[in-house]
């Protein structure tokens, strides 16, 4: 593997435990406003994202590379007023996120890692969901404005999401993550 790959992959774990934490970040906002339904949304979102990291640090090891783990930022929810913000946030990390697999798709591409080539599509197709389901939420968000009543039933309605093992290894084999 190169090192430039390596790097890439290495960057990207980060950014996966990155969202994680930002996620988090939400879920505690989003419950001292009294929203736990959407914080126990955003908390399954940071579960999911932990699997995603742990998917990538899988397949460096796979490789016969030790992953690298980097230093986490801190992130910054203190500037929303609302849960539309902080949806709006999430989609706006998730394009950010998109962009990032897609730089690795291209650089397995470039230097002609097949294997990379194909372990990366499961996140490309993950994107997809991530961005339609943010994308979802948020015109539910925009389309009950104000309404007390309507984002109640919304909050019971986050509340229903459950965990399910998320990442390239989650259906196929478990057990080696
Ligand atoms: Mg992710």
């Amino acid at each position: 593997m190169t090192e430039k790959i390596k790097e890439i992959i290495n960057n990207q774990i980060n950014e996966e435990f990155y969202s994680a934490y930002l996620y988090l970040a939400f879920a505690a906002k989003l419950e001292k406003w009294g929203f736990k339904g959407a914080a126990s949304w955003m908390k399954v979102q940071a579960q999911e994202e932990n699997d995603h990291a742990l998917g990538l640090f899988r397949f460096l090891l796979d490789r016969g590379e030790e992953p690298k783990l980097k230093t986490i930022a801190g992130p910054e929810a203190e500037s929303f007023k609302n849960m539309l913000d902080i949806f709006s946030a999430g989609l706006g990390h998730e394009k950010h996120i998109t962009a990032c697999i897609n730089n690795i798709y291209e650089l397995a591409r470039e230097e002609k890692d097949y294997a990379l080539e194909s372990f990366i599509k499961w996140y490309i197709d993950e994107q997809i969901e991530e961005e339609s389901n943010a994308t979802e939420i948020i015109d539910k968000l925009k389309l009950i404005g104000d309404n007390g009543s309507a984002i109640y039933m919304l909050d019971q309605e986050l509340r229903t999401r459950l965990y399910i093992p998320s990442g390239p290894y989650a259906t196929s084999n478990a057990a080696k993550a």
